[in-house]
């Protein structure tokens, strides 16, 4: 399960990129995250990678705590999340094979398993004809399933797209969504940012709206997560009174001393 409690991330520059966020999202659910551009959506994904921290609040993922998780754990998480960045991050001189190995490669995972491993995701997402061709010699969403297959190879958890279908035509963006909703049927938990509103709408799941940086809908939520957001809240605050109560006594007792 992924939790965020009562999230603010203000950058140095004094924007407040997102505020006071708390949302819960179950193992297996697919999620859309929409909402204007400069509403937050990529500081959001951006946070669950720990690719930096939140100002205040807390995020966890399964059991960890990510606020608090060591720097040598962080490449651990990123093999538990996969990520499609809005820009690819596709080398131009690696054929598509070579880019989606590579993370393979730099994990030093056995070369025989790795080969199988991309031969079966790059069935998965539709892209064996073009396996050695350069990112140049694809289309834009060949080269968008290609950045998904990179993102599958250490079998994800979660898997994180950012405006996927950016730049993409009506029918291809159509296919990448049945895509992430294929892959999100096989077990992994999707959450997609986008402000494509009819992809949304016809595909019926849970739309989690930002707007100034704060959730003002969402809709297709259970009953339970509410459950979990409010149960997520109370041990925060918990927390801090227990906290607040240790800091009187400590401070009683270094007035007594
Ligand atoms: P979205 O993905 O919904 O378009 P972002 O999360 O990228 O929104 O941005 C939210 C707000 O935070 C915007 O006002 C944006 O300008 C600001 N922002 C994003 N990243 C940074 C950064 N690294 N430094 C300063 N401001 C940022
Ligand atoms: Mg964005």
């Amino acid at each position: 399960m992924i939790r965020l409690v009562e999230v603010t991330k203000t950058f140095g520059t004094g924007t407040s990129a997102l505020n006071d966020v708390s949302l819960t999202i179950e193992k297996g659910e697919f999620v859309f995250l929409v909402g204007p551009s400069g509403s937050g959506k990529t500081t959001l994904l951006r946070l669950l990678i720990r690719d930096m921290l939140p100002t205040k609040g807390i995020i966890t993922i399964g059991d960890w705590n990510l606020v608090e998780l060591p720097n040598n754990k962080v490449p651990h998480l990123r093999k538990r999340i996969g990520v499609v960045f809005q820009d690819l991050k596709l080398l131009m001189d690696r054929t598509i094979y070579e880019n989606i190995m590579l993370p393979l490669e730099m994990s030093e995972v056995d070369q025989n398993e790795a080969k199988q491993k991309v031969e079966q995701i790059v069935e998965q997402v539709g892209l064996s004809e073009h396996l050695h061709k350069f990112p140049v010699q694809l289309s834009g969403g060949e080269l968008q399933r290609a950045a998904i297959a990179r993102a599958l190879v250490f079998s994800p958890e979660i898997l994180l797209a950012d405006e996927p279908t950016g730049n993409l035509d009506n029918t291809t963006s159509w296919e990448i969504v049945k895509l992430l909703n294929d892959i999100n049927k096989a077990g992994t938990t999707v959450i997609m940012a986008t402000h494509n509103l009819e992809v949304v709408s016809s595909l019926g799941k849970r739309t989690v709206t930002l707007e100034k940086g704060r959730v003002i809908k969402d809709a297709g939520k259970s009953i339970k997560q509410e459950d979990q957001e409010d149960k997520g809240k109370k041990e925060v605050h918990e927390k801090k009174d227990n906290k607040e109560i240790k800091d009187s006594k400590k401070g009683e007792k270094d007035a007594d001393n």
